[in-house]
């Protein structure tokens, strides 16, 4: 199970052009991660610390893994991805030493941007009951930030971590030094749907009727996620009526199913 719980790739696929509507977030993400990785003397020089962590927090499905992977991708870094959730284990110190292994692993790796994904699993506030399994999940979290306390000794590894539960973070996560430079990733804007649908449809046969203008405005409330999931089923659509491209009459199509299953989770969440 342990191999399973991370995810390592040489580097990541995921560009910033892949990216839609986040020209804010890709900015600050540059310049708290791809900085320091690639000019670290820039911040001796002006004299102070780069970033510690980062934290992108908003709703699922908004683009948080692929801005991760971007940056990875943009310098050359492994990519070492885990879940907070793996990091949840049964027996005592089996989350600590997972915490171990994943900073081991990006000191073997490095430059390496390690990606925590649902922070929140192991980072909430203390819950008022004091069972065993909350201490061990204290236990583990200060693992992480004993590990991220000593990480800049250790060359260049950036971390990086995701949650949809700001609102349930420990602060003692948030302190300068740990993750201290925040990201809000939020729902995109009928313009970002628009450069979304853009690039969802760049590969795809689409027939000259299709307007994404109109699509964009139609997608209200849409995460990226979502958006991506319509071009795909616009595609099933077409393929299942035997046509060759993709119609304005297949989106539409598509909307209407995915509206329908709202509540598989696979339709837009509101
Ligand atoms: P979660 O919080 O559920 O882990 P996330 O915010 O990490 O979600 P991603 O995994 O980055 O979301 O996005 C899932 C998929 O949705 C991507 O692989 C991509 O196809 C599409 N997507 C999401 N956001 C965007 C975006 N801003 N631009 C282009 N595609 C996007």
């Amino acid at each position: 199970a342990r191999a399973q719980a991370m995810e390592v790739v040489a580097s990541p696929e995921v560009t910033y052009d892949d990216i839609g509507g986040l020209d804010d977030q890709v900015r600050e993400v540059r310049e708290a991660v791809e900085d320091p990785l690639e000019n670290p003397g820039m911040f001796e020089e002006v004299g102070i610390d780069p970033p510690s962590g980062v934290l992108l927090y908003g709703p699922p499905g908004t683009g948080k893994t692929m801005l991760a992977k971007a940056v990875a991708n943009e310098t050359d870094a492994a990519f070492i991805k885990m879940a907070g959730s793996e990091l949840v284990q049964k027996f005592i110190g089996e989350g600590s030493r997972l915490v171990r292994d994943l900073f081991k692993l990006a000191a073997e790796r490095e430059p390496a941007v390690i990606f925590i994904d649902e922070i929140d699993a192991v980072a909430s506030k203390r819950t008022d009951s004091k069972t065993s399994g909350d201490a061990e999940v204290q236990r583990t979290m200060m693992q992480l930030l004993s590990e991220m306390d000593g990480f800049e000794e250790r060359g260049n590894i950036r971390i990086i971590a995701a949650t949809n539960r700001f609102d349930m973070l420990d602060e003692a996560i948030l302190r300068p030094g740990r993750f201290d430079r925040l990201i809000e990733v939020p729902k995109p804007n009928v313009e970002g749907r628009k450069r979304i649908l853009d690039i969802h449809t760049n590969s795809m046969n689409t027939d000259d009727d299709v307007d994404l203008t109109e699509l964009a405005e139609l997608l209200d409330d849409y995460s990226g996620a979502d958006v991506a999931s319509l071009a795909t089923e616009a595609g099933m659509v077409a393929i299942r009526d035997e046509w060759d491209t993709v119609t304005m009459a297949d989106f539409e199509a598509a909307y209407e199913k995915l509206s329908k299953t709202d509540s598989t989770g696979i339709g837009p969440i509101s």
